[in-house]
């Protein structure tokens, strides 16, 4: 059998410094790791050395990962970490950045894990336009082409200006896709970054997320947002031929240049997956292996958002609902997969059993995502209030918080007049009540 003893050194070229007592490497995912290592080289003996090495190769990206977690907590801390195994790599270590103006410091920490608080961001939605080009089968949002008046500037200013001292801070930019060689691209995009530049200049914070971009496309509107997104989805191509099949827009590995894209050009991104239109479980686990490789090589990837497809009353397939009783297993996945400091979101507008979205916070997710008027995108599935969320929350001793929607860790990354505004939030929110 292949040698299993952990000879294996990190990509900087050291060796894993935390063995058990047998020597063998342990980390936070240390027994199904050593589990998948062992069928992965059963495999390749039986002579499968496709399905093993595949195994294989997934052990060996996730060792780099724990060894880019442990690099970062060594960086921070100058010694050798004498804790491990734990749950949580960083266990006794100081706060990375201390006397940060806001409430809980260890926000992105790891140890975030052992916390107790669990973020939502006060967020409003403004839709450029409905239409797309795209037709997934599930989708409630779009219009045909030319059939959605854009969002006119004079109308935004109005909406805007009611939301200002309400407690909104984040405007997410939600939009349906004009073709990329369309003569109307041009002026699409021009609204939307009008429109970031809009919510900017009356004090909010511009989030947008208008399906896939060109690198400059991308690297224009940085200028005006604190962070992007786009979800991944899953990564499977055989969506293609199904949900997919009239959706040029989703094919996976598009998506997966712009979240590349996104780390080479320092924008803060979330992301995520859409369960329940066709995968296979081991379609979850490839789908968050790409979102951690990209992220081992950028850094970039602030949340992943593990949406549960909850049918509407505008598509065009019904499709079933992914049953919100199995979220809390794609959660622990995705906690065992992703590195630690990236936060895993869960919509609680789609988990509406309240004992189903405490055990997803059970299970590793840290934040409610953005909490406004109305989710665009599942218009048929309201917000609940933050207040009705802290009434569940409270008894099961979780804190409920606010926060912006870029993380502290890259406030950095931001043009200084960006970091302008991200200041004055910070500050506001600092200490305050959710
Ligand atoms: S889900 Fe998004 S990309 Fe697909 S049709 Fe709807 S708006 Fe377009």
């Amino acid at each position: 059998m292949t040698d299993i003893s952990f000879s294996y050194t990190l990509s900087d070229g050291s060796a894993p410094p935390c063995r058990d007592a047998t020597g063998a490497f342990v980390h936070t995912g240390g027994a199904p790791l050593l589990d998948r290592w062992s069928k992965g080289a059963r495999l390749m003996e039986q002579g499968s050395s496709t399905d093993g090495a595949r195994e294989l190769d997934r052990c060996t990206s996730e060792l780099d990962r724990w060894g880019m977690a442990h690099g970062a907590w060594r960086m921070g801390h100058g010694e050798d970490c004498q804790q491990c195994p734990t749950q949580c790599p960083m266990p006794n270590a100081q706060c990375p950045i201390p006397n940060t103006p806001i409430q809980n410091p260890c926000i992105q920490n790891p140890c975030i894990q052992m916390s107790r608080t669990v973020t939502y961001s006060p967020a409003h939605t403004l839709v450029p336009t409905y239409e797309c080009f795209n037709r997934c089968t599930y989708c409630n949002f779009r219009t045909d082409p030319g059939k959605s008046p854009w969002m006119e500037l004079a109308h935004a200013e109005k909406l805007l200006q009611a939301l200002q001292g309400t407690g909104t801070i984040e405007i997410l930019i939600l939009s349906g896709e004009v073709h990329p060689q369309s003569p109307r691209r041009t002026a699409w995009f021009q609204r939307i970054y009008d429109l970031c530049e809009l919510a900017l200049s009356l004090g909010f914070l511009p989030h947008t997320n208008a399906g896939p971009l060109s690198f400059e496309e991308m690297a224009r509107l940085k200028e005006v947002n604190v962070s992007m997104g786009l979800m991944l989805e899953q990564l499977t191509p055989k969506l293609l031929e199904t949900v997919h099949r009239h959706a040029p827009s989703k094919v996976p590995q598009h998506r997966l240049q712009q979240l590349e894209w996104a780390g080479q050009l320092q924008i803060p991104f979330t992301t995520g997956l859409l369960l329940g239109i066709g995968e296979t479980p081991d379609d979850w686990r490839d789908t968050l292996e790409a979102i951690a490789s990209i992220h081992c090589r950028w850094g970039h990837i602030q949340e992943v958002i593990l949406q549960p497809h909850s049918p509407g009353n505008q598509q065009t397939c019904k499709g079933s609902a992914f049953s919100a009783e199995k979220l809390p297993e794609v959660v622990a996945l995705a906690r065992q997969i992703l590195p630690p400091a990236i936060t895993l979101q869960i919509p609680p507008n789609l988990v509406q059993q309240p004992h189903l979205l405490l055990a997803c916070l059970e299970a590793g997710g840290r934040d409610l995502g953005g909490i406004g008027l109305r989710d665009q995108v599942n218009p048929d599935y309201p917000h609940p209030h933050y207040r009705a969320l802290a009434e569940i929350l409270q008894p099961a001793s979780w804190h409920l918080v606010r926060r912006l929607p870029v993380y502290p860790q890259y406030d950095t990354w931001l043009p200084v007049r960006l970091r302008t505004a991200l200041t004055h939030w910070r500050n506001r929110i600092a200490g305050a009540p959710y």
